[in-house]
């Protein structure tokens, strides 16, 4: 779908379907929705007198035109109570309603920006909800079958705005959402994908065709390459692999060291068998969005080459399977890390911690301003927060937990902070090796962070995801499958960057 902006009377456009609101218990719509209601001689408002339609959330009143103006159709969508509206309010409203114009076949719609007239919110910040959401919310998974659906598409949606003065702010709003929203969108389709397609190489495939389209430095190192840097971690965790591993690194700004740089670590287990210590096979399918992280910092790249951001910023996803095989690490083994920590496996299945222990320690050599990776990494932060409901966020720094807990909030892609005490390392004590790579059965969300902090030398945040990366449960503008989770709430943090 292409979005375009155009400066005018939203009841003089020439799309087939036009998109207004309508707040919680107004009786007299005023603004654009004023002047649809003028047009159609009072329609909307009658329809609000008679009860057909209320304003409420998620609520959407179709109202046939037939002629008193060129559009076919009219489609005002609720907002709620405007007590306490924001951009997720947006967000939502204009998933809602361009997914009922898409029902009803529409093909070029019209839109006014919502929440920027009586709301109050800021311009940009309104019309990146409208666009992003939009967008987000048609995604559909281009599946492999023989007999394709048809799905219904819609060609353009225009924004249209009455206000000149307004037109440049929605044009930098816009400008953002439609790069966010390829970046989540690129997130969404390798989660989606089965493991057979989306493999360490495909990863690193995708890695190649953001650094090709934007001019962004890339390193792809094989298992000779992780070899030299003794990255043992990493590599035991593949040694069971069928599929190549790869370690990928795409820099943005790699040679500006004058700005300040932040380093975005991906977990990219592109299927997650638990190894030797093998899964229950209830459900392993869904394991195939263990590289979630990766999808994420992939994702971000792309939005980041894209939005041109001035910060050097490195995406690091270190992708591999975890698979059970004559080859595969085993329990017990003790296994030394890229920076000569010793690591006794506890369980094959803990392989996140490990691939991610290499990259923590690779992401150094940038001196970086912070770090912050994403993994799918436990089962114990979803019993904690809930699935789909917020990610763990541990932090050394309380600026940076701040700024990350703060995008969550703006972008909706929630995280909430957990302890980084020293106490879990107790559970990590092992006789033979510097620390096991499992504490057992308590505080597991826990341990796994104080365990990855070993790897650390820098100010860094590190974000349990498991949970969020992937939810049968659809939402406004996120249906059910893939989230993309991750990619619009790094953006935000860097955009907010300072
Ligand atoms: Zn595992
Ligand atoms: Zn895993």
């Amino acid at each position: 779908m292409k979005i375009n902006i155009e400066q005018g009377s939203i009841q003089a456009s020439a799309a087939d379907t036009i998109i207004v609101n309508l707040f919680d218990d107004v009786t007299i719509p005023g603004g654009a929705t004023g002047a649809i209601d003028a047009a159609l001689a009072g329609a909307v408002s009658e329809l609000i007198a008679n009860g057909d339609i209320s304003g409420k959330a998620g609520e959407v009143g179709v109202i046939y035109p037939r002629g008193a103006i060129s559009a076919k159709r009219v489609l005002v969508v609720g907002l709620g109570k405007r007590d306490g509206f924001d951009v997720e309010g947006v967000r939502k409203a204009a998933a809602i309603a361009i997914k009922r114009a898409r029902d009803l076949n529409a093909k070029y719609v019209a839109t006014i920006v919502h929440g920027a007239g009586v709301a109050g919110l800021p311009t940009a910040a309104a019309a990146q909800a409208t666009a992003e959401a939009s967008l987000l919310a048609l995604y559909q998974f281009d599946a492999d079958k023989q007999q394709k659906e048809s799905p219904k598409t819609i060609e353009t949606l225009t924004i249209v705005e009455f206000d000149a003065a307004k037109l440049a702010e929605i044009e930098t709003g816009v400008k953002v959402a439609t790069a966010v929203a390829s970046g989540a969108t690129l997130a969404r389709d390798l989660v989606n994908m089965p493991p057979n397609v989306a493999t360490p190489t495909k990863l690193a495939e995708t890695a190649r065709s953001i650094a090709n389209d934007h001019n962004l430095k890339l390193i792809v190192g094989g298992r000779s390459w992780a070899s030299r840097r003794k990255m043992g971690a990493f590599l035991a965790v593949a040694k069971g692999a069928g599929e190549k591993p790869k370690f990928i690194v795409l820099e943005h700004n790699g040679k500006r060291e004058d700005l300040e740089t932040i380093v975005l670590v991906g977990k990219g287990v592109t299927f997650d068998t638990g190894g030797i210590s093998i899964k229950p096979s209830a459900n392993m399918g869904l394991m195939k969005s263990d590289m979630g992280g990766a999808a994420a910092v992939l994702g971000a790249m792309k939005t980041v080459a894209l939005l041109d951001l001035p910060l050097r910023v490195i995406g690091i996803t270190p992708a591999t399977e975890n698979m059970p095989d004559a080859e595969a690490y085993r329990p017990a083994d003790v296994i030394k890390a890229s920076n000569g920590k010793t690591i006794e496996i506890i369980s094959t299945d803990a392989e996140g911690r490990m691939i991610l222990a290499d990259a923590l320690v690779y992401a150094e050599q940038y001196q970086p301003t912070a770090v912050i990776d994403l993994a799918t990494l436990t089962g114990s932060c979803v019993i904690a927060l809930g699935g789909g409901i917020a990610g763990g966020l541990f932090s050394t720094d309380d600026d940076l937990r701040d700024r990350l807990v703060s995008a969550g909030q703006t972008t909706q892609e929630r995280l909430w902070p957990l302890p980084l005490w020293d106490d879990y390392k107790q559970a990590l004590k092992s006789d033979v090796a510097d620390m096991k790579n499992g504490g057992g059965r308590y505080g597991g969300v826990g341990t796994s962070a104080i365990f990855l902090k070993e790897f650390t030398n820098y100010t860094w945040a590190h974000l349990d995801i498991a949970g969020m990366a992937y939810g049968e449960k659809p939402s406004a503008y996120t249906p059910s499958g893939a989230t993309g989770f991750g990619v619009r709430l790094l953006v935000e943090f860097l955009r907010q960057w300072e």
